[in-house]
């Protein structure tokens, strides 16, 4: 399949023959599968053999889901989760124990914000939170503990785009991964890990899925990180959750360079339990097929309302890394392919309470807590996605009263700006 182009692969990669010979991929529906004895259950459970064992380790729906993202990414091997929040937080425990720490962008999605910053210290992991394309600031924070580096490529909700190219020279530097939560992208914008990324995460619920019906996650691992160095303890020491295996040293070849998704699979996820639905699976697949389409009119739609609100004057200021006055448009050109995204954010003259009235007022952007769906969306992040941050915090991560988010959809370009206009006058 590796020949073919993003728009095929997403059609047909991990689409595995099954005996009814369905076109479509089934949802296999089942908990648990049928061992040959207990010979074959033994190689099972020793990784002698790979094969479905429990629908929490792998199912086949599932597996045709990270088959397609890992082709689609130029990936090693994924593992799908429930969510995208389960997604960054098994790879931060898959790589850090007590003691370890994160160097992060400040510039987060508020639950991952909030899941760095208050939910991990507590169990002894921590997070120092930098401007990421600042290189002295970044590598100022990296001390001897730090095992992982990481960031949204386009950051939630100030938009930001992260330079991967600085940002994993200073990793190589150290010896340290990138994790890149590329969510706000999807592989056709960018594939971060031919921009130096070692682990990409989706939130699948959003751009990947399409059309808001699903809660998913999934993390890819390139298979090119070098986890058996004396710093990743979790990959030389042995596991005593599977057996005494250094998932780091003991796998043998081709087990071995996808070590990181291995143990993901075997370690959080089988003993912390954050599955991914078969009929999750299955929605995200279906949204898989149409995401080039889907992509490229989010973004052409978008980059028609960033130019609209910098030409309002009821607007004080606009981000979207498409816009030629944007400070990402560089980075974001360089780096990106297919488009800027669909998300637009902008300061509304009158502050808070003219944000407020503005999301009344609209009728055909839904008010909701998300993005990524092919309706457009709206919301006010200060009282919302990011209201369980202090206002420092907000201050630190960009977030003005003021801001208003949206979430372009790829309804008529007429009457999303109609309802734009008609919501700010
Ligand atoms: N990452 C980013 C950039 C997000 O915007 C979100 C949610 O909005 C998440 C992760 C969390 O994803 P989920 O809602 O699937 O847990």
């Amino acid at each position: 399949m590796s020949n073919y182009k993003f728009e095929t692969l997403a059609l047909h990669a991990g689409r595995a023959e099954d005996s009814q010979k369905s076109l479509g991929i089934p949802v296999h529906r089942t908990a648990a599968y049928l061992f040959d004895n207990t010979t074959h259950a033994a190689n099972l459970f020793g990784l002698k053999e790979l094969g479905n064992i429990y629908t929490r380790l792998m199912n086949p729906t599932q597996d045709a889901l990270e088959q397609r993202i890992a082709a689609l990414e130029g990936g090693a091997a994924a593992v799908a989760l429930s969510s995208g929040t389960s997604g960054n937080f098994y790879t931060a425990i898959n790589i850090c124990k007590q003691g370890d720490e994160i160097v992060s962008s400040k510039n987060l999605y508020g639950g991952t914000f909030t899941m760095f910053n208050d939910i991990l210290p507590s169990y002894g992991i921590n997070t120092t939170f930098v401007d990421i394309n600042n290189d002295a600031e970044l590598e100022g924070a990296i001390t001897e503990n730090t095992k992982m580096i990481f960031t949204e490529i386009i950051g939630n909700p100030t938009l930001d785009v992260a330079n991967l190219k600085s940002i994993s020279a200073i990793a190589k530097k150290h010896g340290l991964p990138v994790v890149v939560d590329s969510t706000f992208t999807t592989p056709l914008l960018i594939k971060p890990l031919e921009h130096g990324a070692d682990i990409v995460v989706h939130s699948l619920t959003k751009w990947i899925g399409g059309h808001g019906v699903g809660v998913g996650g999934i993390v890819v691992d390139s298979g090119k990180f070098n986890w058996n160095q004396p710093k990743f303890t979790q990959f030389v020491e042995p596991e005593k959750s599977y057996g005494g295996m250094r998932f780091g040293v003991d796998l043998p070849p081709g087990l071995i360079e996808v070590a990181f998704a291995l143990r993901l699979r075997l370690v959080p996820l089988r003993n912390l339990g954050a599955a991914i639905s078969p009929d999750n699976a299955w929605i995200f697949l279906q949204g898989i097929e149409t995401l080039a389409l889907r992509m490229e009119r989010h973004c052409e739609n978008a980059l028609k309302v960033a130019e609209y609100l910098e030409a309002s004057d009821k607007v004080d200021w606009v981000r979207y890394p498409g816009l030629k006055s944007d400070p990402s448009y560089a980075v974001a050109s360089e780096q990106f392919e297919n488009g800027f995204g669909s998300v637009v954010v902008f300061g509304i003259k009158g502050g808070s309470d003219a944000g407020a009235d503005f999301i009344n007022s609209l009728e055909l952007f839904s008010h909701v807590a998300n993005v990524g769906d092919v309706k457009s969306l709206a919301i006010h992040p200060a009282s919302t996605t990011h209201s369980q941050l202090t206002p420092e915090q907000q201050n630190n991560a960009g977030i003005s009263p003021e801001l208003v988010r949206l979430s372009v959809g790829i309804e008529n370009i007429t009457d999303i700006i109609a309802d734009i206009e008609k919501a700010l006058a």
